[in-house]
């Protein structure tokens, strides 16, 4: 991983347009989670994005990204990540996270969400209401200056002193021209390592938590993560701008 102090560092005209991304893309999110509801099959709400992502003039990120086949990834319970829209419809008790990305003008945003359908067990609440909360201790350590490993560990630190746990084998991720760019940012680690962070660094730090085991697996669909245990996983995702201060959340 490059240690230099230029990856990933956006100009102001660049920024410009990422923040128009993250706006579109939060107000597609805000819509999308209102449709969530008992007896909606994950394919409607994938076509429902697909009619938002039309309306806000923008380019689904995810649709044909190595072959994936929707705008959204759905992950229900024991989900983690990348669940792909089928006619599996929403049950009262299951946690549901959406996962978009989008492009406006050439330049990415990414974007996930956890939420409950009807009544949901009090524990699952308390995971995403867990995974959210580090999402926002991660983001918290992003400032100038800081290791990137200190917004690792924030996360960690947080989940793991809930009795939850971090998956390991993904992670968020820079971005910008590309949905994917330098540096990985993962939710584990020791503070105090990997690259500087540097104002104008645009990062998609995004916390997938677990309340067993963190280890995964992938589904012969070869996409979809579950969790090893079958126990629920709750994902939150922000894109985010590294500034001298307080970060700026593009997708607020
Ligand atoms: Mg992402």
């Amino acid at each position: 991983m490059d240690q230099g102090n230029k990856i990933g560092i956006k100009t102001g005209e660049e920024l410009v347009l990422l923040r128009e991304a993250g706006k579109r893309l939060s107000a597609i999110v805000k819509e999308l989670k209102c449709s969530l509801k008992t007896g909606i099959s994950t394919q409607e709400i994938d076509a429902l994005a697909e009619i938002l992502i039309k309306e806000y003039d923008v380019v689904p990120a995810f649709k044909g990204y190595r072959g994936f086949p929707s705008c959204v990834c759905v992950s229900i319970n024991d989900e983690v990540v990348h669940g792909i829209p089928s006619k599996r419809k929403l049950e009262n008790g299951d946690i549901v996270s959406l996962d978009v990305g989008i492009i406006y003008k050439g330049y990415y945003s990414d974007m996930a969400v956890t939420a409950g359908i009807g009544n949901i067990d009090p524990e699952f609440q308390r995971l995403i209401d867990v995974t959210k909360e580090s999402l926002y201790r991660g983001i918290e350590q992003a400032k100038e200056n800081n290791h990137l490993s200190d917004v690792s560990h924030a996360i960690q630190s947080y989940v793991e002193g809930n009795n939850y746990s971090v998956v390991r084998e993904f992670v968020g991720h820079g971005i910008g021209k590309q949905l994917h760019e330098d540096p990985e940012i993962p939710n584990f680690g020791e503070p105090n390592n990997g690259p500087v962070l540097k104002s104008g660094m645009v990062l998609a730090i995004e916390p997938m938590v677990n309340i067993g085991d963190w280890r995964t697996k992938i589904l012969n669909d070869g996409w979809t993560v579950v969790t090893k245990d079958g126990k629920p996983s709750a994902h939150f995702e922000h894109s985010i701008v590294v500034t001298k201060e307080k970060p700026e959340i593009l997708t607020r």
